[in-house]
């Protein structure tokens, strides 16, 4: 192979100058005929690890896909660059299927998107025997584990197919770093031999945010007023809500659009599809909306419940700022979500490995909102990465302030020790308040020590303490019965052998962390407007989504590098020959009459 051609094709067809982490590495490998598991967390630039192959190779790439609208999106942009790649899909006429078949038999495909119900049909399979088959590219490979929330049985069948090609490398994709999803991607698509590319999972183009919820409408309000005009996913945990909210925006004038299972087939692909084809739509969704949401230009993912998981959490968020572009994740949570949330596994998991894997999962996202150090560290750390701390995030802008809490700690712990151990936060507060409810007096808890021996402090913030005591592991919560429990760092800090520190209420301003977004000039503003309305027309005009015409990166260095010539737009992020032969005039018009 000429060593020239990978990076020929990357800048000449995709319009970017040099390969990213272990792009370059993993294409070689595979062109030297070998499989590979290929681990990178989103927006790190996978498809071009097998698109690039699939260019130089003389036969066809077979790219085994879960989901039709992704393969859809990832046509449309290699079409849009002039790449002939084509995809399979029931929902097709026949005579268009044909005329697919016809066009691989006349070796005119270079990659053929499928998903694996079609690689296991017996049929197909007899087909790709007759032809020349180069590179199975097995895309979203965690859906082959019955861990995740993604799992897909027919993925577990490919490797019995891919052993009627025994010479024919595969590639395994994925962006799912957990362990034994991992173990399970060897073991199912047969490639525990094959190399393994793990990239950082560390996203720093991404700025991670954590609020307390405090009305958290009102929270929400005040962050999209600082992102206007921009594109963003905002996650519910429960369908009810993702309509409440989204009525919500729209009464404010967002132009917000629901997605969960419960909405109908038809509006859901149609709110998908005005979520990919416009660049600022404001999608409001619960989990529902996950796989296969492909779309670079994500300025924020707000997640309005917090989240279950945290493998999902770095899913969910890393959907923001795929292109590069400094973009948001934000939570907003609360002790009741917490509550919530563990009582809902415990209720719906019945196998038991499951529910403490489950729990495991929660925990991890509960110590990563209460956490006052960096939030990318600790996430990454939380995915079995060490790195540095990021200097971006809420905790590393505005450090938590700490107070030593540990008499207050003393006054709870002990309440829980004299109250056995059998009761609810709720009621907990009541004693320490003073509250002579009815439950209290039943169980003459207003004769204990700590009655009323916190009625200065408001219940908000008792609940908060009790909270970041939970977090930070001073207690444990029966989640069955909600009962608060004491460990060994609660007997401890009782003796006085370990102190708490709580952080003082959140003063974090995240508006003005994220204020710093966009800043231009008056005149690159303009120029950045008309040049995202001219895409817009574009793409109005050829029904295809904004980002294929032009991505947000490209249009940012238009602005701020202002190339007067065709070669000085070639060095612009985004811009192959293609594109300049499509835009170039135009674009070199738009730029010329800013001036
Ligand atoms: P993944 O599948 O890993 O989530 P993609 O393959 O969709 O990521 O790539 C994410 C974004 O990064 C896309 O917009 C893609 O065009 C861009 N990209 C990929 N590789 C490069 C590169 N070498 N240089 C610049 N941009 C790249
Ligand atoms: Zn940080």
């Amino acid at each position: 192979m000429n060593p020239n051609t990978s990076l020929d094709i990357l800048r000449k067809i995709f319009g970017y100058a040099t390969f990213r982490g272990e792009q370059e590495a993993i294409i070689n490998h595979v062109m030297n005929g070998n499989s590979a598991f290929v681990l990178m967390p989103t927006g790190g630039g996978k498809s071009l690890c097998y698109q690039i192959p699939a260019l130089i190779f003389k036969g066809l790439t077979i790219v085994v896909s879960p989901l039709i609208a992704l393969m859809q999106d990832q046509v449309i942009a290699l079409n849009g660059i002039g790449v002939n790649a084509m995809y399979l899909a029931s929902s097709l006429e026949r005579d268009q299927i044909t005329k697919i078949f016809l066009s691989i038999r006349n070796r005119e495909v270079k990659l053929l998107y499928i998903t694996p119900e079609r690689l296991i049909n017996d049929w197909f399979i007899n087909f790709l025997q007759s032809i020349e088959v180069s590179l199975f590219a097995i895309d979203e490979a965690h859906c082959v584990s019955h861990w995740g929330q993604n799992f897909r049985p027919e993925y577990q069948k490919l490797n019995r197919i891919l052993m009627h090609f025994p010479d024919t490398p595969r590639l395994a994709l994925t962006a799912t770093a957990d362990k034994f999803t991992r173990i399970d991607i060897k073991h199912y698509l047969g490639l525990k031999d094959a190399r393994e590319f793990f990239s950082s999972f560390l996203r720093d183009n991404i700025v991670y945010i954590v609020h307390e919820k405090n009305n958290g409408k009102k929270q929400l309000l005040s962050f999209l007023s600082t992102h206007p005009n921009v594109c963003g996913i905002i996650y519910c945990n429960t369908r009810a809500k993702v309509d409440a909210i989204t009525e919500f925006l729209i009464n404010e004038k967002y132009p917000a659009i629901p997605y969960h299972a419960g909405l109908p087939n038809e509006t859901r692909r149609a709110n998908h599809r005005y979520f990919m084809m416009n660049s600022n739509a404001i999608m409001v969704a619960t989990v529902a909306f996950g796989l296969g949401i492909d779309k670079p230009d994500v300025r924020y993912v707000y997640h309005f419940d917090m989240p279950r998981n945290i493998d999902s959490f770095y899913q969910e968020s890393g959907r923001a700022g795929r292109d590069g572009i400094t973009s948001y994740s934000i939570i907003n949570f609360g002790f009741k979500e917490i509550l919530e949330l563990n009582r809902m596994i415990i209720d719906t998991e019945s196998d038991m490995l499951k529910k403490q894997y489950a729990l495991l999962k929660l925990k991890h996202v509960v110590k990563y909102c209460d956490s006052n150090i960096c939030r990318t560290r600790l996430l990454l750390e939380l995915m079995g990465e060490v790195t540095h701390d990021c200097g971006k995030c809420d905790n590393c802008h505005n450090p938590q302030i700490l107070k030593d809490e540990t008499t207050l700690a003393q006054k709870i712990l002990s309440t829980i020790y004299h109250v056995r151990q059998k009761c609810n936060s709720g009621h907990i507060i009541d004693i320490l308040k003073g509250k002579n409810t009815i439950d209290v007096q039943i169980w003459e808890h207003n004769k204990l020590s700590t009655f009323g021996l916190c009625h200065d402090i408001t219940i908000k913030d008792l609940r908060r303490t009790i909270r970041i005591l939970y977090s930070h592991e001073f207690i444990d919560i029966d989640h069955a019965t909600s009962h608060l429990k004491l460990n060994e760092k609660s007997i401890s800090c009782m003796k006085g052998l370990t102190y708490f520190y709580l952080p003082q209420c959140s003063a974090i301003n995240s508006t003005a962390l994220t204020k710093t977004f966009a800043m231009r000039t008056m005149e690159e503003e303009l120029l950045y407007r008309k040049l995202v309305s001219y895409r817009a027309s574009i793409a109005t005009k050829e029904q295809v989504p904004h980002y294929t015409i032009m991505h947000d990166k490209t249009i940012a260095e238009l602005v701020t590098h202002k190339p007067t010539t065709l070669d000085g737009l070639l060095t612009i992020h985004g811009i192959g020959k293609k594109r300049l032969e499509r835009l170039g005039d135009d674009i070199l018009k738009i730029m010329s009459n800013a001036n």
